[in-house]
Formats: C-alpha cells, sequence, structure tokens
C-alpha cells in the first residue's frame, strides 16, 4: 500500500524513494517552494551567517536531488506535474543564485566596513 501525502486533505500517495518528507509530488513541490522564499527572505535580510548559507546551499542541491529522482522514477505524473517539477527545478536554481550573490554582498561588507 503506498503511503498517502502529509498535506492536510490531500490523499495522493507518496511515490516510493520519496519517504524523507512523505509528501506527493505536488506537496513536495509547493513545500520546496516555500523554503525558497523563506530562504531568500532570511538571506536578503542578512540574517544568514556563512554557516547558514552554507545550510542553505546543501538543502537546495538535496532538493534539487530529491526532486530529480522522482521525477526519473517512472512514477506516473501528467504532464501538468511535469511542468510543475521543472519550475520548482528552476526556482532552486535561482534560489541558489540569489544566495550565492547575498553571500558576495555579505563577505563585500565584512572586507570593507562603513
Ligand atoms: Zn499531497
Amino acid at each position: 500500500m503506498p503511503e498517502a501525502c502529509n498535506a492536510k486533505g490531500c490523499r495522493v500517495s507518496v511515490p516510493a524513494g520519496q519517504a524523507t518528507e512523505r509528501l506527493c509530488v505536488l506537496h513536495f513541490t509547493l513545500f520546496i517552494e516555500q523554503e525558497c522564499d523563506e530562504m531568500r527572505r532570511q538571506s536578503a535580510l542578512g540574517n544568514a551567517n556563512h554557516e547558514r548559507q552554507a545550510e542553505f546551499m546543501q538543502k537546495i542541491s538535496g532538493r534539487g536531488e530529491a526532486l530529480v529522482r522522482v521525477a526519473t522514477s517512472g512514477f506516473p505524473m501528467s504532464d501538468e506535474l511535469k511542468a510543475r517539477i521543472l519550475s520548482t527545478l528552476l526556482t532552486l536554481m535561482n534560489c541558489r543564485e540569489n544566495l550565492d550573490r547575498a553571500a558576495m554582498r555579505q563577505s563585500g561588507l565584512r572586507r570593507f566596513p562603513g
């Protein structure tokens, strides 16, 4: 029996190998988008120190890998869902770029205070 998604009111089954967050593909992509928003917000505010930023980077590549694994696992998906996965991958890539830029800005600020 496949597991049902953890999201409230969702009865869609979770793809095998997607056990970490126990979310269906759609809710997994929504979850990632939320995480990206939060990471972007925190680094834009300058709230993320070096360790935190390293953590964010790791999270991004981890999510990307998980997403690609699901996408290529042969789990049946509608074209809409496939497009959703691609757009979430794009979000991850942009988020990563964003964090890189924020990190560069921050190290610049540290080097030239005032
Ligand atoms: Zn779901």
